[in-house]
């Protein structure tokens, strides 16, 4: 007999295929049956809503998260039951030793490699699973310094030995972020040798590209190039084309991206729904103040002047009645300022259709769990922002074929054998939700608004969003890649 379960359903099994009406039943924690469903001890009445796979989040930055939030409802609120972590080249694995990544990832302490992070996500279990990228950023300022310099061969040698670890506890690939310190100073070889790592365990090389502005194409070739030099399948993280004069290329650069898939190379992109992207402050400014950019700004959090969260840089250099360098100097003099966090309207709403449009484009939030503050509501709004206003509104692509790319496409990518799919055996970690009125409501002003339309989000098959809010189950865990 089934634990529970979910009668009259819409099912969207995860693989793109037609969806169709049935029963899905499920016992110790997993998917037991589909369609025809026998007993059950426990009984939900799907009323004909959609039941998905739960979503799978592919760019995220909730490593610190997952430990102080644990109830994770930014995520559940979305249907989300699984996070990928460690992107843009900081993660937990060298946190110990790299302040930047702690500031990052908003992590209390740090962690010397995989396995004791592990132990600490099992000590205080979070409502999602997830899965770990090593990043090259907190692996170089731990063992090469945060300092613009070249390894030695012995720290090449620790780097090598410290991802290969990882993989051996689980990780999912490297992560790199090129425009960030310390990592865009590693010459290219050294990326190419550090990817070389994961190859031999199947794991992938996904990337923040150098220059999503003018040099997008060169970029994201570059990551492509690394990817093929160590043998690795090639995540590009949050596609886009920054800046004004850039707007449209990101059809280009998916052209580029389709020639190399049809020469052979096995590449994945991931994109959010948002024109506008978000990032630490101080990390834009580094090279000097790029005025154009101050220009399209707005600050998400700032602990030395909480009166500016929420607020444009242009707006708030006319109330203070100084220049937009002055003001922007001030914040990033002032303490904590490398926890100032901003958000910048950069991006394009052709670009992002063309993202979405695409069939090797998954949907990755990139938000950045500071929940003080006003944070990006991709933070909070991502997927079902997806399916009810490019999917439902606008028919980027059909809604099956989205949530493949929400499910199964994300699980194959980071090795998560058997989730993402809607059938006997895999995990009940699934979704409950209405097609015809799912939607964001987190917006810029108000970014912590639940969304509309998930009914129910099951991890393990759990109930971890229900009615509205957030329950007190816990089932997540850090998951190894690819292993049950
Ligand atoms: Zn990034």
């Amino acid at each position: 007999m089934n634990d529970l379960a979910i009668r009259n359903v819409l099912i969207f099994n995860g693989t793109g295929g037609d969806p169709f009406l049935g029963d899905v039943g499920i016992g110790d924690g997993r998917v037991a049956e589909v369609g025809e469903v026998g007993r059950a001890s426990r009984v939900i009445d799907g009323l004909g809503r959609a039941l998905a796979p739960g979503f799978i989040d592919a760019h995220t930055h909730d490593d610190g998260a997952l430990l102080r939030y644990p109830d994770m409802w930014f995520k559940t609120n979305q249907g989300i039951t699984t996070v990928v972590i460690g992107n843009c080249g900081f993660g937990v694995v060298g946190s110990g030793r790299s302040p930047a990544t702690r500031s990052m990832l908003g992590l209390s302490s740090g962690f010397g490699d995989l396995e004791e992070y592990r132990e600490s996500v099992a000590a205080n279990p979070p409502a999602v699973n997830a899965i770990a990228l090593v990043g090259h950023n907190s692996l170089r300022e731990a063992l090469v310094g945060a300092e613009e310099r070249d390894a030695s061969a012995a720290q090449v040698r620790a780097m090598r030995e410290l991802v290969q670890r990882s993989m051996e506890q689980g990780a999912c690939g490297l992560s790199t972020g090129l425009l960030y310190a310390p990592g865009k100073w590693a010459p290219w070889e050294e990326l190419v040798t550090l990817a070389r790592c994961v190859a031999p365990f199947g794991g992938i090389y996904a990337s923040h590209v150098r220059d999503e502005f003018d040099r997008l194409l060169p970029s994201v070739a570059e990551a492509m190039r690394v990817g093929r030099e160590a043998g690795v399948p090639t995540q590009i993280s949050h596609h886009k084309a920054a800046g004004r004069a850039n707007w449209g290329t990101v059809a280009t650069s998916l052209g580029q991206i389709d020639r190399a898939v049809e020469a052979g190379q096995d590449v994945t992109l991931d994109a959010y729904p948002y024109t506008a992207g978000s990032g630490p402050l101080a990390q834009y400014f580094r090279d000097g103040i790029d005025l154009e950019l101050a220009e399209v700004m707005r600050i998400a959090s700032c602990p030395s002047f909480p009166e500016f969260e929420g607020r444009m840089l242009v707006e708030l250099a006319v109330e203070e009645e100084c220049c937009l360098e002055e003001l922007v100097q001030r914040i990033l003099d002032a303490p904590g300022a490398d926890r100032t966090i901003c958000l910048q309207f950069l991006a394009d709403e052709g670009d992002i259709e063309a993202n979405l449009r695409h069939p090797r484009v998954m949907v990755g939030s990139d938000g950045i769990p500071e929940l003080s503050g006003s944070p990006h509501p991709r933070l909070v709004g991502t997927f079902p922002r997806v399916l009810g206003r490019y999917v439902r509104e606008r028919g980027v692509s059909s809604l099956t074929e989205m949530v493949r790319r929400m499910t199964s496409l994300p699980a194959d990518r980071f090795g998560l054998t058997d989730r993402g799919r809607i059938q006997p055996g895999h995990h009940a970690d699934l979704v409950l939700f209405d097609p015809d009125t799912v939607v964001d409501a987190a917006t810029y002003d108000e970014p912590l608004h639940p969304c509309v339309g998930v009914e129910l989000v099951l991890v393990g098959g759990e109930a971890v969003w229900s009615g509205g809010k957030a329950t007190a189950a816990r089932p997540g865990r850090l998951l190894r890649f690819g292993r049950t």
